[in-house]
Parts: structure tokens; sequence; C-alpha cells
């Protein structure tokens, strides 16, 4: 008889967006035509910016005509993409070769499917609050996870301890769902210890786009030491809001070998084994995001949800409540006012103002008492939701 993967009975149900999802359900059917000031979503509001439009519908009509048509795509990703990520790292001073540039259908596609390069003997480090893909993909693979609690004392920004030993290390900067960056300073611990570990890091820079302190590392590799020790991932899902439209890339550099085998050639083997590749239309789009007329359509979006984080940011600066995140991230995550817990809080925003949110516990218990709010919604909808909380937290 087949026998399945029997880690997947590890796996714990994941009661968060349910719960969420059960509770707005339950208000919805009590307060018909009530609406709700959704600040919790993960997911972009705005649509994609003309420039990738006018792409995308060039390469509709390339693959109209006999010419110009593509079929299969190079499985690592086209060359003219690969170049213009390239391109733009060294517009940030990092140094690439196009062929250290992977083409995916996006972050989450690329967190699970990267574990093929690493034996299950390892054990995966996460920094706890955290994405809860990195936890449950190395459940299914049946890996030893240690979780690294982190909270305000560090700034929700911890440091390694060499007591702590792991093999592969996710680190997400800036964070989802805290909105904490690493500096160059912290950072640089973390490369060094993996250098001294022999540990991978992997870097989750999803939210890359959203730095605007220009002494905060975009990429891992503006880090010396880099190049030895991380693979970093990436996505267009939030920068370009390509949700909808999946892209993202990772990044491998050529030096980075382990007990003599190299991660970047046997992402190669693995990538030309198990896809044939994003479509060409998508990449097409992809790339004008990389054009300068591109980057200043995607900053003019991001600019909108920068606004909005800056008028919640401003109601809790009224409430003197602590907050991280916001400023370089999409995400502001706040210490719950009175001592409530991030599902009290939860509620009481629900039923009082209908404002929804993400409570912190659901990613990862060091996350009690926390709470996180989203960035991605509209700006008509931030405003009333921020004075609704002012109104109500001034009681
Ligand atoms: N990494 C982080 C930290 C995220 O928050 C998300 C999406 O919310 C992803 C990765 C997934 O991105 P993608 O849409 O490219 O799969």
């Amino acid at each position: 008889m087949t026998t399945p993967n029997l880690f997947y009975s590890d796996l714990k149900d994941s009661y968060l967006f349910y719960n969420i999802a059960q509770k707005t359900k339950a208000y919805l059917n009590e307060h018909p035509d009530t609406h709700l000031y959704r600040m919790g979503i993960g997911d972009v509001s705005l649509p994609l910016c003309g420039a990738v439009i006018e792409a995308l519908h060039e390469a509709v009509d390339d693959q109209a005509q006999a010419g110009t048509f593509h079929g299969y795509m190079p499985e690592c990703g086209a060359p003219f993409l690969r170049e213009a990520i390239a391109e733009y790292y060294r517009t940030r001073g990092v140094t690439l070769s196009p062929d250290e540039v992977f083409v995916s259908s996006g972050a989450s596609d690329e967190l699970g499917d990267i574990l093929d390069l690493f034996d299950r003997s390892n054990t995966s480090l996460v920094i706890e609050p955290a994405y809860p893909a990195y936890v449950d993909a190395n459940i299914m693979g049946g890996r030893k996870i240690v979780h690294v609690s982190s909270g305000r004392e560090n700034g929700f920004l911890p440091a390694p301890d060499d007591n702590i030993k792991a093999d592969i290390l996710y680190i997400c900067s800036p964070n989802n769902p805290t909105g904490a960056v690493f500096n160059r300073t912290q950072l640089k611990e973390w490369v060094d210890y993996a250098n001294r570990n022999g540990s991978v890091i992997l870097f989750d820079a999803a939210y890359e786009a959203f730095i605007e302190d220009d002494s905060l590392p975009h990429s891992i590799f503006e880090i010396d030491g880099a190049r030895t020790c991380a693979i970093e991932i990436c996505s267009l899902s939030k920068t370009a809001g390509f949700t909808g439209t999946r892209l993202g890339y990772t990044v491998i550099p050529k030096e980075l070998e382990r007990r003599g085998m190299n991660l970047n050639s046997m992402w190669v083997r693995n990538r030309t084994t198990k896809t044939n590749g994003v479509s060409y239309i998508i990449q097409k789009g992809a790339a004008a995001v990389f054009t300068s007329e591109g980057q200043q359509q995607i900053h003019s979006n991001i600019r909108i949800y920068k606004q909005n984080a800056a008028c919640l940011m401003s109601a809790f600066d009224e409430l003197g409540i602590w907050y991280c995140g916001g400023k370089n991230a999409p995400y502001i995550w706040i210490k719950c006012p009175d001592g409530l817990t991030s599902w009290e809080f939860f509620d009481l925003l629900l039923n009082e103002i209908q404002v929804v949110g993400t409570p912190g516990q659901g990613f990862g218990e060091c996350g009690e008492g926390y709470f996180r709010f989203s960035t991605f919604g509209s700006p008509e909808d931030t405003k009333i939701a921020a004075e609704r909380i002012k109104q109500l937290l001034k009681k």
C-alpha cells in the first residue's frame, strides 16, 4: 500500500485566517449591510501599473505571430528578465551574474521548493513571530525546527546565539508580520554566524521595495560574506501588485557550496527537472517593472500604501501605543492596549468599530499580546479605521 508523507500529520491546523474569517462572517450575519474596515489583508488593492499592462499586451500580441511567438521558456528564466534583475541589483551596488538569478512564479512557491536542496537531517531555525509557511514547509519535509522568539526588548530583531545550532536559517526583512528591518550590523552578525557554522540563510526579501531609510539593506548581498552563505528569495507580489499575476525571483550565488556541492548548479538541475519555466507573457510584464518608467510607477503605488501607514502610525502615536514597522514595511505591529490578548483586541475592534486586523498570536506564541495592521487597504477605509481606533481607545 502507498505510504503518504507521514510528516503531514505533524502539521497543526492553521486557525489564524480561518478564525478571522469565521468571526467576521458571524458578525456580518448578525449585522447585515455593515461595512467592515479590513486592515488584516495581505493582498494588494491597487491594480498593475501602466508600464506592466502595456508590456503584457505587447507580449500577448507577440504570441499571435509566428515570428514573435514563444513556446517553452528557459527553465531558470528568460535572459532578458534575469539581466534586468541583475541590473536592478547593480543600481544598489550588488554585482550579480544573470545566471545567479532564477525566475520563479512567486516567493511562496520558491520557499517550499528550495528545500529540495537540503537534506532532511538539517535543522531549520525560524525567528518568531513568523510568516507561517516557513514552519509548515519544514514540517512537511520532516525537518527539526528551532523556534527563536523575538520581542519588544530586541525590536523583534534577535541576534544569533552561538549556543543554538541550526543549518537553515530563515530571515525575513522587512518582516512579515512585525515590519521590523535588520540593519547592516545586525545582518552581518547573522552572516558571520552562518559562515562560522556552515549554515545557509534563506533571506526572504519580499518587502524590500518598501524600505525608505537609505541606511537599511534591501538585499543580504549588500553584506560582506553573504555570497558564501545566503540565498535570497524575492517577489513582485507586493512590490508591483503581482499577487494574482505571479512572479518572483531567487538569487543563488555561485560561491555557495556545502560539502563540495554547488547550490547554484544544483538549483539549475532542479529547475530543469521540475519546471518548464514561467510564461513568456508574465516575464515580459515583470521586465517592465525594472524599467525606469516601471520603477517610478510602482513606487507611486507604494507611496499610497505608505500614506496608509502614516495615517495609522499617527493614530498610534497620538494614543501612545507602542508599535514597530510601518516606515520601511507595509505592516504595523502594535502592542495591544490595556494588557488585552491578541484575540481580545481583535474582538474589541470588530464588535465596537468594525475594524478587522490580524491577531499577533497567530504568528507564533511570542506574538501573543500584539496585533498586525496591513497598509494594503484603500486610503478611504484606512483613514476611517484610524479615526475609529482613536475614538475607541481614547475612551
Ligand atoms: N514571503 C513573505 C514574508 C510574505 O509575506 C509573502 C506573502 O504574503 C510571501 C513570501 C509570498 O509571496 P508570493 O506572493 O510571491 O508567493
